[in-house]
């Protein structure tokens, strides 16, 4: 069996927790023996290329299986094999992040209910809609226009913010599973 340690290497104080210890990497941490080869600019660019690609490989694979196997990756994360795949909280804010960008591009309102959609497409309570219409125009003494543009403009912000509010959400679910009530996890992940 192959030892990745020379034997002239002498043991050296991790910097991190202070153990002795010898070989390349910290036996109590895991924290790497630094050498000047870790300043040299070809290890910086290994270093580069190794995040980006790994960063990329764990992305990608996570993406592929949330679309293509629903429930494929919460069996996975609950079984304990998570170091090929990218961890749900990084996976649901970089979905975020490009939800949000989505929107500045494609206009879309997936999680937004615009003004008209309230008044005009509401099936549950279309005479409250309408009441509150009418009465914020009376008091606030503005154009129907003007009342669409800024409700719709909050409802944006305020569906961006509800859409955080599921972390603390999604972290109470997967608290709960590690206790044991895997049912609550979601499908999707
Ligand atoms: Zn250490």
């Amino acid at each position: 069996m192959l030892n990745d340690r020379p034997p002239s290497r002498p043991p050296f104080t991790c910097p991190s927790c202070g153990t002795q210890t010898e070989g390349k990497y910290c036996s109590n941490c895991g924290e790497k023996r630094i050498t000047d080869e870790d300043y040299s600019i070809r290890r910086y660019l290994e270093e580069i290329f190794s995040a980006i690609t790994l960063l990329e490989s764990k992305l990608l694979r996570s993406l592929w299986l949330v679309a293509s196997k629903p429930g494929y990756l919460s069996r996975e994360y609950f079984a304990g094999r998570r170091v090929r795949y990218i961890k749900p909280l990084q996976l649901f804010i970089f979905l975020n992040v490009v939800y949000y960008f989505s929107l500045t591009v494609f206009t879309a309102t997936t999680f937004t209910t615009p003004l008209a959609t309230q008044l005009h497409m509401n099936n549950y309570y279309p005479g409250y809609a309408s009441r509150r219409v009418d009465h914020k125009l009376q008091v606030d003494k503005i154009s129907y226009a003007t009342l669409e543009s800024k409700y719709n403009g909050k409802t944006a912000i305020l569906s961006k913010t509800l859409i955080f509010l599921l972390i603390p959400i999604l972290h109470c679910c997967f608290s709960c599973s590690s206790f044991g009530i895997e049912s609550f996890s979601l499908s999707t992940w």
